[in-house]
């Protein structure tokens, strides 16, 4: 059994990696001040391996027990988030990171960084393998999250080099499923919400924009089989199917057997126009990828929170 800390354990990613740490009979120890997550995500998880400690990493923290894994997810992630909050995800990037690194060194744990495809901006190169350095906007109005990540990057790879620090970074790419809020403004949990009430499903621009939706139960198993493995440089775990905004809102219509009609809004500023993974590293590497295709995922969504959830306060 070892013992992991997973920063930003209460939100949307870090629950799940909770419930996988402890299905796999390890202790777990989840740092999180419910900023953006919730306690509603950890409720249920009611064993003595599993400790919630109500901390900001903004501040210096300790832990007095011994810590084999570092899983360092906590910063805000959606962009309804960080725009309200960007000096504070400019500080989870940096000052976070380095409390949580140095907690690291300290306990000789190995530490993973959840770094995300916007490390790549807008990219000019499709798909986005890890060996490409990114096209950011730093003044935008996303630059606090893109440039957070980049700094943390950066200062993980220095903790590694410099400090022998045991480290890796998972670059993720969108990745959905049970318990994402129906209000953080990410595609999916729009769209879901939209289609159950039966209200029109806004898709920003044309919606010839592409993403690539990873199921949260397969980036899961990839996150853990990267901080087990020996890998120190940055490995995109994400699903290489690429889908236009308006597929997506088609197949979910499609999945919910929805009434609902597509209306067009403007596109938000620095919205990149095509995002997907190169997951040939992962595969080589982990011997990764993902195995849920986007219908079956968007099933195991609806499932697995209930439409009520899913539609929030929409109702
Ligand atoms: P989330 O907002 O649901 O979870 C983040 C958690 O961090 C929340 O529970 C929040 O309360 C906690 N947190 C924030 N600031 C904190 C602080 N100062 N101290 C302690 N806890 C703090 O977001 P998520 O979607 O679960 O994302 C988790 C991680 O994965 C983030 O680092 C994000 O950048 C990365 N990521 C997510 C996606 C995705 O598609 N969900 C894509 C790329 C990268």
């Amino acid at each position: 059994m070892a013992t992991c800390l997973v920063t930003g354990g209460a939100g949307f990613l870090g629950s799940h990696l909770c419930d996988e740490l402890l299905l796999r009979k390890h202790r777990v120890i989840c740092v999180d001040n419910l900023e953006t997550g919730s306690l509603a995500n950890i409720e249920h998880i009611r064993v003595p391996e599993f400790v919630h400690l109500n901390v900001d990493i903004i501040e210096p923290y300790h832990v007095d027990e011994p810590v084999d894994f570092v899983y360092h997810l906590a910063s805000p992630a959606s962009p309804i988030d960080y725009l309200r909050l960007p000096l504070h995800t400019l500080k989870v990037g940096s000052h976070g990171t380095h409390h949580t690194l140095g907690l690291a060194k300290k306990h000789r744990a190995r530490f993973l960084l959840a770094s995300t495809s916007e490390v790549y901006g807008d990219p000019k190169v499709h798909p986005q393998t890890e060996d490409y350095w990114g096209h950011v906007n730093p003044i935008g109005p996303r630059g606090v999250y893109d440039e957070a990540k980049r700094y943390a990057e950066a200062l993980t790879m220095a903790y590694h080099r410099q400090q022998g620090v045991d480290t890796a970074i998972v670059r993720i790419f969108n990745t959905y499923g049970p318990r994402m809020r129906p209000h953080d403004g990410r595609a999916i949990p729009t769209f879901l919400r939209q289609a159950l009430t039966d209200r029109p499903i806004t898709v920003f621009g044309d919606g010839s924009q592409t993403r690539s939706f990873c199921f949260v139960d397969d980036l899961i198993r990839g996150i853990i089989a990267l901080a087990e493995s020996g890998e120190h440089y940055p490995v995109n775990v994400g699903n290489p199917n690429e889908f236009t905004l308006l597929e997506l809102a088609e197949t979910v219509l499609e999945v919910t057997s929805s009434r609902s009609e597509i209306l067009h809004e403007a596109l938000p500023t620095d919205d990149p126009q095509q995002r997907r993974p190169d997951i040939t590293r992962a595969r080589e590497l982990l011997g990764w990828e993902p195995q849920v295709d986007l219908r079956e995922g968007l099933r195991r969504t609806i499932e697995q929170s209930g439409a009520d959830v899913l539609v929030g306060s929409a109702r």
